[in-house]
């Protein structure tokens, strides 16, 4: 079986005094225990985060390079991130892939360091609006998801996050049924170009646009195990989120 996992993912966003606000409402929530929390922050304030969360709630980076130091000014290592109290490590996002430009390759770079230096990754895949349209989105999942797999040789650190990029920030949510058919895709991928035993175990979240009125839903999928979450990561509802499935 696979534990349920929520991520909270809050991009460029906060301060001290707002991360400690947010910090303290998680810690003081009655949160489902079945489910695995994390919280992805800024690298800056990994460990402010870490010193006001309680053990059960994990912290990730949101970026990390693909190397252990050295210079690439303004560059954050997964050793970092670990040392400052990190336990995960967000790769792939789509804000990385679109506005950063990082490619398939590098993300596989990346996704293949921080695990070896004993990172959780959540990798993450998604098409584009146009794609979808063009009817390209299993093409464009499978091959993020081929070039992933070229890099992990052991997914039992990694969970993989399917967010649809027109469904992140718009509020135009992905329904149940076209989440599950994308998700339920990628399983069968995994299964044919991995392994059944990597099909069967490998979380696979949901993100875009997920919501306190829209997880229970998408929750009950078969095949969605858990959500990436931005806006919604940032705010009390958050903890609704986390227990889609209490
Ligand atoms: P929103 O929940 O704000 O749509 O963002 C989703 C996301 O990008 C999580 O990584």
């Amino acid at each position: 079986v696979r534990k349920f996992c929520v991520g909270g993912n809050w991009k460029m966003n906060g301060d001290k005094a707002a991360i400690a606000e947010i910090c303290k409402s998680l810690s003081g929530a009655a949160l489902d225990s079945n489910t695995e929390v994390v919280v992805g922050c800024p690298a800056l304030y990994v460990i402010y985060a870490r010193g006001l969360l309680p053990n059960t709630i994990s912290v990730a980076g949101q970026n990390a390079y693909k190397v252990a130091k050295g210079a690439f000014t303004g560059e954050v290592s997964p050793a970092m991130l670990k040392d400052a109290g990190a336990d995960w490590v967000i790769l792939g996002h789509s804000e990385r892939r679109q506005i950063f430009k990082e490619s398939d390759e590098l993300i596989g770079e990346k996704c293949a360091h921080a695990l070896a230096e004993g990172l959780k990754v959540i990798a993450c895949i998604g098409e584009t609006l146009e794609e979808r349209e063009a009817g390209k989105t299993e093409e464009v999942v499978f091959r993020q998801t081929g070039v992933l797999s070229k890099h992990i040789k052991d997914w039992s650190n990694v969970v993989l996050a399917y967010e649809p990029v027109w469904a992140i920030g718009t509020g135009k949510t992905a329904t149940p049924q076209q989440a599950q058919e994308v998700h339920a895709a990628l399983r069968q991928w995994l299964t044919k170009n991995i392994s059944q035993a990597v099909s069967d175990s490998l979380r696979i979240q949901y993100g875009g646009s997920v919501t306190a009125a829209n997880c229970r839903e998408l929750a009950s999928q078969p095949d969605i195990d858990g959500f990436l979450v931005g806006g919604a990561s940032l705010k009390p509802e958050f903890i609704d989120i986390v227990n889609a499935k209490k």
